[in-house]
Order: C-alpha cells, then sequence, then structure tokens
C-alpha cells in the first residue's frame, strides 16, 4: 500500500480505474508490465494467480485475508506445550494420545531408589507434524522429577527458570536485526497433572500453580479419571475448583465466545468451561469399537474411547470430560 500512496494512488479499492480496467492509475502499467501477479506483486493482488504468471482476475485488499492464511501455513505454526506432575500420573502417555506420536521412544525410567536424589530436570522432545497440510512443530517440554523427591520445596523453580529464560531469549531475538528466522520457543501452555488419589490439591500443586500462573496458562486436569467413579469425579473436581479460588490461583480462561454464534455452541462453550478442571484417560492402545478401530483405554468390562469422551459398559464413562 505504501508505494502506490507514494504515487498518490490509495490501492486498487480507493481508486476505480485500477479495476478492473488498471487505466489511469500511474501503478497499473507496472503490473501488466510483469505479464501478471508475480512474487515482488504489491500485497493487494490476488493470491489465487500469484506466480502463476497468468492476468490478475481481481485486485483488493478483500485478498489479504487469504495472502496471510498462505503464508502462516507455508511458514507453518510453532507450539511449546509443557506437561508437568508427578511420575507415573500418565503425562507421555496423554501427549502420545493427543498429537498421535510417540515422543518418548528414548525415555529412561529410573528406580525407586535413583528418584529419591533426583533433581527437576527440564526436556524437551521436537516433532514436525503436519495434518492436511498444516505443519506444526510441535515442542513438549517435560518434567521429569518434579515431586518425587523427598524434599519438594521450591521444585517449580526449575521450571519457573525455564520459562523466563524462553521469554528473555525471544525478547533478544526479536531486538535482534535478524527478525526473520525467529524461533518462538516460549511456553504456549502448561498441562498440569492433579493426582486422583488425594483429596484435592496438594501444597505441591497449588505452589506450582501460584508460582507459575503470571507467566504460563496453566491448564489443570485431573489424572487418570479411570481410577475414579463419576461421583468422585465431581467431587474431586469441585474441591480443586474451590481451591483454586480460594488461593487465588488464575488459571487459563477460556475466552468469551462471541455473541452472535449458534445456541448450540453456545452451550458446547458453557458445558466446556465448567468442566474445568479436565478429568483425563490416556489411552495407550488402538481398539476396536462397534466396528471402528480408535484410540483407546481397554478394560476387561470395556473400553474407553480417545477423543470421544465416551465409554461403553465403563462405570466412570460419564465423569469423563476432555480428551482422552
Ligand atoms: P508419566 O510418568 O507421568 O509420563 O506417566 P506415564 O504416561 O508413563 O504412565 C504411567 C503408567 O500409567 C503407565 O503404565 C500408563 O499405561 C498408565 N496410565 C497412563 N494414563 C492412564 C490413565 O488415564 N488411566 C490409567 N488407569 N492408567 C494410565
Amino acid at each position: 500500500m505504501g508505494r502506490a500512496g507514494a504515487r498518490g494512488c490509495r490501492g486498487p479499492a480507493a481508486c476505480p480505474s485500477v479495476a478492473p480496467l488498471h487505466e489511469g492509475c500511474p501503478f497499473a502499467p507496472e503490473l501488466f508490465a510483469r505479464g501478471g501477479c508475480g512474487s515482488g506483486s504489491p500485497p493487494w493482488l490476488s493470491p489465487g494467480t500469484a506466480g502463476m504468471g497468468g492476468p490478475c482476475e481481481y485486485v483488493g485488499f478483500a485478498t489479504l485475508p487469504n495472502q496471510v492464511h498462505r503464508k502462516s501455513v507455508k511458514k507453518g505454526f510453532d507450539f511449546t506445550l509443557m506437561v508437568a506432575g508427578e511420575s507415573g500420573l500418565g503425562k507421555s502417555t496423554l501427549v502420545n494420545s493427543l498429537f498421535l506420536t510417540d515422543m518418548y521412544r528414548d525415555r529412561k525410567l529410573l528406580n525407586a531408589e535413583e528418584r529419591i536424589t533426583q533433581t527437576v530436570e527440564i526436556t524437551k522432545h521436537v516433532v514436525d507434524i503436519e495434518e492436511k497440510g498444516v505443519k506444526l512443530r510441535l515442542t513438549i517440554v517435560d518434567t521429569p522429577g518434579f515431586g518425587d523427591a523427598v524434599n519438594n520445596t521450591e521444585c517449580w523453580k526449575p521450571v519457573a527458570d525455564y520459562i523466563d529464560q524462553q521469554f528473555e531469549q525471544y525478547f533478544r531475538d526479536e531486538s535482534g536485526l535478524n527478525r526473520k528466522n525467529i524461533q518462538d520457543n516460549r511456553v504456549h501452555c502448561c498441562i498440569y497433572f492433579i493426582s486422583p488419589f488425594g483429596h484435592g490439591l496438594r501444597p505441591l500443586d497449588v505452589e506450582f500453580m501460584r508460582a507459575l500462573h503470571q507467566r504460563v496458562n496453566i491448564v489443570p486436569v485431573l489424572a487418570k479419571a479411570d481410577t475414579l467413579t463419576p461421583v468422585e469425579v465431581e467431587r474431586m473436581k469441585n474441591k480443586i475448583r474451590e481451591e483454586i479460588d480460594h488461593y487465588g490461583i488464575r488459571i487459563y480462561q477460556f475466552p468469551e465466545c462471541d455473541s452472535d454464534e449458534d445456541e448450540e455452541f453456545k452451550l458446547q462453550d458453557q458445558a466446556l468451561k465448567e468442566s474445568i478442571p479436565f478429568a483425563v484417560i490416556g489411552s495407550n492402545t488402538v481398539v476396536e469399537a462397534k466396528g471402528r478401530r480408535v484410540r483407546g483405554r481397554l478394560y476387561p468390562w470395556g473400553i474407553v474411547e480417545g477423543n470421544a469422551g465416551l465409554c461403553h459398559q465403563c462405570p466412570t464413562s460419564p465423569g469423563v470430560t476432555g480428551t482422552l
């Protein structure tokens, strides 16, 4: 737009002579001289014809969303997810089932003796995933050792330091000269696993979430929800919500949906908000359910189906919400 503005034309939308005839506008002959919309095209050229050498069917700022979309899809997205919570709560199982990948192939499990002396580590697993042409560079940040020691005082500190370092790094990169290929390693979301075996939050959970809620979006989840009955899940969720309020923990809040959304969507949105903290079950196998092959968890009495929140003949089914 700046180029055209400098020549006294505020773009095709403001200059009736550009579309469709490209006459009378000082910028127009330049377009024809290139024989179409090449890579050096001004920003309002139609992306449908860009780079094809064909004539531009439409020039106008209405194509800007398409250009942004095309550019983002080409570049791909970065997403960094942190999973935190004590060992054995099903973090790796859930991550693998969420992204249909095996992120923890080289994981070394420690025995009980080694765990006593283990300090909190921060490990990163990076995987490039592609779905329907959209590329995602997924980074999973794990916190092995968190909550495993006998003395867990301040074990959130290495995690907080790591998050701060990523912010600093990004700030430095953004202030640098070459900003084109910045890699965004900031932690976008932290799924915090709460043990189903306690009575609400433990002091460690409160300490962790209070230390980190200003730094990262925290999504608390009730782990291994299949070990509880529906009544217990509801009771536990209420207790956790009360404690989150009581301790002033600011967990991730879903954005309000627009008032012009349809009723069904609004109800879904409301139900989702009310199910926080999500009760989750990690799937570890591919099972056959009603003639379909789905990821799920198999029990002698039935199956929990992945992504559906459904369970056939499973006693905990109504209490299970969110992703399996
Ligand atoms: P992590 O140490 O937190 O990463 O936990 P893992 O993902 O390694 O899981 C530890 C054990 O718990 C494994 O034997 C899993 O099969 C099991 N597990 C994971 N998720 C669930 C779940 O939702 N329900 C049940 N019952 N077991 C689970």
